[in-house]
């Protein structure tokens, strides 16, 4: 990637040429202000009565200082980062005519994405042991490639790879490349946030589900080229992240910035069940991971995966993924819960 290369050649037309809806809080620069007349909002305080800053100003410079990467390289999602998967498509991928290139086995919203976009997906198999299939994912790409997906660590794998394999592929891909790093905190592989001004290809998928333990707000993060998060901020939907999320975000994120403590504790955790379920009768392979769950087969997937439901355990069926034969998805849970996981592989057969 050179110092030149500029994304918007690669949008589509109709989003190089959007004029973004402009909304009532576009035009205000907010001193001074006692009478707010302009939105048809109710007056009357009851807490949720005005719209919120469409954006997320405050959000982004807490957001900013924590992740270490200016203001205007950060988009926020409020359907989480699966809304950022969502807008890289429609950013990018012409419906009917460009395609993407994905790693499988994988997360499967980029197909489903894909498909609601009518947008072309093609998967190439991971290498031996889930290794990154850098030469065959380049070779999957013709002139209507726009968007190469690869999440690490790999969900459902739960392998990372390395910021030397990546930025590989970010020299070598055509269009560009995103990095999903839902699980990043978990591994130690590194995290290609710090490259994205030396590769002006890469957009970084982070999200505030996992580690950080707020699925239920629904706040994801795209961080790339300031002009890949303009235009995903101009096609978003004008006020995507509500204000009690983007309220409760920021007091959380200010009160709790560090997360070692629970993420060294879910990683000795994993490695408790890397060794203790190996042990267990049906397991025949435990997948090394750099990620909060677990890659497992087992000599009857579908039979384990009942027992434990019945044993009040879910866990995620794997065994019909094309990749992944035979294989339960394990998140792991907290001490009690990975103990209970345990005592019931213990008294099954
Ligand atoms: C869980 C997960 C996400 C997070 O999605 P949100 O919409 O932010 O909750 C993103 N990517 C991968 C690979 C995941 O497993």
């Amino acid at each position: 990637m050179t110092d030149i290369f500029d994304p918007t050649a690669l949008m589509r037309p109709n989003i190089r040429a959007l004029v973004p809806y402009s909304t009532a809080r576009d035009e205000f620069s907010g001193e001074g202000i006692t009478a707010w007349l302009d939105a048809n909002e109710n007056p009357f305080d009851n807490g949720v009565n005005r719209y919120p800053d469409p954006h997320q100003k405050e959000l982004k410079k807490v957001v900013s200082e924590l992740f270490g990467t200016p203001v205007d390289t950060i988009f926020i999602g409020g359907a989480g980062s699966d809304e950022a998967i969502d807008l890289l498509m429609r950013v990018f991928c012409v419906p009917g005519k460009d395609n993407i290139v994905t790693i499988s086995p994988t997360y499967g919203v980029y197909e489903v994405s894909a498909a609601i976009n009518d947008v072309e997906v093609r998967p190439v198999p991971l290498g031996e042991n889930f290794s990154l299939p850098v030469d065959a994912l380049v070779s999957a790409a013709d002139s209507n490639t726009k968007l190469t997906w690869v999440c690490s660590p790999n969900n459902p794998t739960g392998n990372a790879y390395s910021v030397t394999e990546l930025s590989r592929l970010a020299e070598k891909v055509s269009g560009m490349l995103v990095i999903d790093e839902a699980y990043v905190d978990f591994s130690e592989k590194g995290s290609m946030l710090p490259f994205i001004e030396k590769f002006p290809n890469v957009v970084v998928l982070r999200t505030l589900s996992k580690a950080r333990g707020m699925a239920s707000l629904r706040l994801g993060m795209a961080f790339s080229h300031p002009v890949v998060a303009q235009a995903m901020a101009m096609t978003k939907y004008p006020y995507n992240v509500n204000g009690p999320t983007q309220m409760d975000v920021i007091r959380r994120l200010r009160e709790t910035p560090d997360i070692s403590a629970v993420v060294d504790l879910l990683i000795s955790e994993r490695k408790r069940l890397e060794v203790a379920l190996p042990l267990k009768a049906g397991v025949k392979r435990v997948y090394p991971s750099d990620a909060n769950f677990l890659l497992v087969e087992f000599d009857d997937p579908d039979t384990v995966y009942d027992m434990l439901l019945k044993g009040g355990a879910l866990v995620r069926n794997r065994n019909r993924v094309p990749g992944c034969k035979g294989c339960l998805r394990i998140t792991v849970g907290t001490p009690e819960q990975n103990d209970l996981l345990l005592k019931l592989m213990d008294e099954w057969k």
